[in-house]
C-alpha cells in the first residue's frame, strides 16, 4: 500500500491547524475525523483568544466565521438566594479584536473546507481504531480492517486521548484531572441579544458563574453570546461530582441553572437548538503528555494542553498553535529525512518557546489553588449576603453600617482567608 507523508487523527482545531500548516509543503496529508464533518463532535464554551494565535494563523480564518467580539466580561458569585455580579468593559476590549465567541460546528467546518479547496484530504466518518507499530516506530493507523501507513502520525484526538495513552505517552485518566462540561446552544434573535446584554452589533459578553451553580463543588457555569444564539453550560470536576454528598446529577445542575432568576430572564423565549457534553483536561502542566515519539506527535487536548485559570478557560488557542508548531517540525523532519523522536522532539522545544507551555508552566499551581471548597462554596455565599444586608430595608430602624460590616470583616480577615491568599501567591 502507498505510504502517505502525514496522517492526522482528529479534525478538531489542533488537527486542522496542523493540516493547515502543511498545506503548502507538497507533502501528502490525510486528516481522519470520526464525526459527520469536522466540528460536529467538538465542543467548547467558548471564547477564543485571538492575540496569542495571530502570529501563527496565516489566514486560516477571519472574523467572518467568528461569532461576537467579547466587549463585556461578567463574573457572578451565585449564592443560594442572591448573587453578586462584576461587570467589566474597557476600550481595549471594545476596540481591539481581543477575543471572540465561537461555535465549533461553524469554525472547524470552515477550516476543513478551506483545506479541501487547497487539496488537503479531510475525510469525515472515519474513526481510527489503532496505531501500526513497526520496529518501535508509529508507522500508520488502522481503521477497521484497513491499514494506512505514514511517515508521521499526528494524534489530535482530543481530551479522551485513547491512542495517546495506549502509546504510553500520557497517564491513565484520573477523575481528579478532568472536568466534564454540559452545554446548550439556545436560539435568540440577534436584536434580543443586543438588548438583553447591552451590547452592539456583533459585540458580546463572556459571563462566568461560581457557587450555587454547581452546589458549591469545583466547577462553574458559563454563558457566551453568539450572533443569534447563546452558549449556556456548566463545568464540574469529575472527582468532585463523585465525592459530592448529597449526590449531584450533572444534567440536573444545568436545569437548575436555567431556572435561576439571573439566567431565566436572559434566555426567556429562547429555543434549545443543541445539547452536548465533553471532557476537559484540567491538570494543567502536570497533566501534559510526552509530546512526541518515534514517528508520532501529540497536539491539542490529546496532549493535555488546556488550562482552567479560574476566571477563564483556555484550550483552543493552545490547540491551534500546537497544531501549527507540529506542522513546522514535520517539515523540518522531511528536510532531514528523519522521523525519529530525536528530530520530532523539536516540536516540544518549539512549544516550550511559545506561550503555550510558558503559560501552562506559569499557571502550573492553578489546579491545586482551585481545589479548595471555600472558592466554590464559602465566598460565593458570603459576599452576596453582605450586599443584601447593606441594601435591604426592613420595617424597623436600620442598624449602623459598621455593625453590619464588622462581623463580615472579622470573618474575612481569618486564618481561612489567609490560607487562600497564601496559596494564591503561587499563581
Ligand atoms: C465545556 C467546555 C468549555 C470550554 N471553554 C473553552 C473556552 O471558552 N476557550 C477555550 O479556548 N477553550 C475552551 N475549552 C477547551 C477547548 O474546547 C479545547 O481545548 C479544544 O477544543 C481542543 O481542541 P482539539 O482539536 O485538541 O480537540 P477536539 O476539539 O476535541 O477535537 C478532537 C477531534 O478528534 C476527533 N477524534 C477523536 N478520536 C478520533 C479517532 N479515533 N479517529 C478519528 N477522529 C477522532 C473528534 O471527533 C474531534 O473532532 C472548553 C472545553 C469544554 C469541553
Amino acid at each position: 500500500m502507498e505510504r502517505l507523508d502525514v496522517i492526522i487523527v482528529g479534525g478538531g482545531l489542533a488537527g486542522l491547524s496542523c493540516a493547515y500548516g502543511l498545506k503548502d509543503s507538497g507533502l501528502s496529508v490525510l486528516v481522519l475525523e470520526r464525526g459527520e464533518f469536522p466540528g460536529t463532535k467538538n465542543m467548547t464554551g467558548g471564547r477564543l483568544y485571538l492575540n496569542p494565535v495571530y502570529p501563527y494563523m496565516d489566514g486560516m480564518f477571519d472574523d467572518s466565521v467568528l461569532e461576537r467580539k467579547i466587549v463585556r466580561e461578567r463574573w457572578t458569585l451565585l449564592a443560594k438566594n442572591s448573587s453578586l455580579t462584576f461587570d467589566f468593559t474597557s476600550e481595549k476590549l471594545r476596540y481591539e479584536n481581543h477575543s471572540y465567541t465561537v461555535l465549533r460546528g461553524r469554525l472547524d467546518k470552515h477550516i476543513a473546507e478551506k483545506l479541501l479547496a487547497q487539496g488537503v484530504l479531510v475525510v469525515p466518518k472515519y474513526r481510527v481504531d489503532g496505531l501500526i507499530m513497526t520496529d518501535g516506530k508509529v508507522d500508520g493507523v488502522t481503521v477497521g480492517d484497513e491499514r494506512l501507513y505514514a511517515n508521521v502520525v499526528v494524534i489530535a484526538e482530543g481530551a479522551l486521548s485513547i491512542l495517546t495513552r495506549r502509546l504510553g505517552l500520557k497517564e491513565e485518566l484520573k477523575a481528579n484531572d478532568y472536568a466534564v462540561g454540559i452545554k446548550e446552544v439556545i436560539g435568540l434573535s440577534a436584536n434580543t441579544i443586543n438588548e438583553r446584554f447591552n451590547v452592539g452589533e456583533r459585540e458580546g459578553v463572556a459571563h462566568l458563574f461560581i457557587g450555587d451553580v454547581t452546589e458549591g463543588i469545583f466547577g462553574g457555569g458559563f454563558l457566551y453570546t453568539n450572533i443569534d444564539t447563546v452558549s449556556l453550560g456548566i463545568v464540574v470536576k469529575i472527582s468532585s461530582v463523585i465525592n459530592a454528598y448529597p449526590k449531584i446529577k450533572t444534567y440536573e445542575l444545568l436545569e437548575r441553572f436555567k431556572e435561576r432568576f439571573e439566567i431565566k430572564t436572559l434566555i426567556r423565549e429562547g429555543e434549545t437548538l443543541e445539547y452536548s457534553a465533553h471532557l476537559i483536561p484540567e491538570a494543567g502542566f502536570r497533566g501534559c503528555a510526552k509530546l512526541y515519539g518515534n514517528g508520532v506527535l501529540i497536539v491539542g487536548d490529546a496532549a493535555g494542553l488546556a488550562l482552567n485559570m479560574g476566571f477563564t478557560v483556555r484550550g483552543m488557542d493552545f490547540a491551534i498553535v500546537s497544531g501549527i508548531l507540529a506542522a513546522e517540525t514535520i517539515k523540518e523532519a522531511y528536510d532531514k529525512g528523519d522521523f525519529s523522536e530525536s528530530v520530532l522532539k523539536g516540536y516540544a522545544d518549539k512549544l516550550k518557546e511559545s506561550f503555550v507551555l510558558k503559560d501552562l508552566n506559569t499557571f502550573r499551581h492553578m489546579p491545586d489553588f482551585l481545589d479548595n471548597d471555600d472558592i466554590f462554596a464559602h465566598y460565593p455565599e458570603k459576599f452576596p449576603a453582605i450586599l443584601e444586608k447593606l441594601t435591604y430595608f426592613g420595617c424597623g430602624p436600620k442598624g449602623k453600617t459598621w455593625d453590619i460590616l464588622w462581623p463580615f470583616i472579622k470573618e474575612m480577615v481569618s486564618l481561612r482567608t489567609i490560607k487562600v491568599l497564601l496559596s494564591a501567591k503561587k499563581i
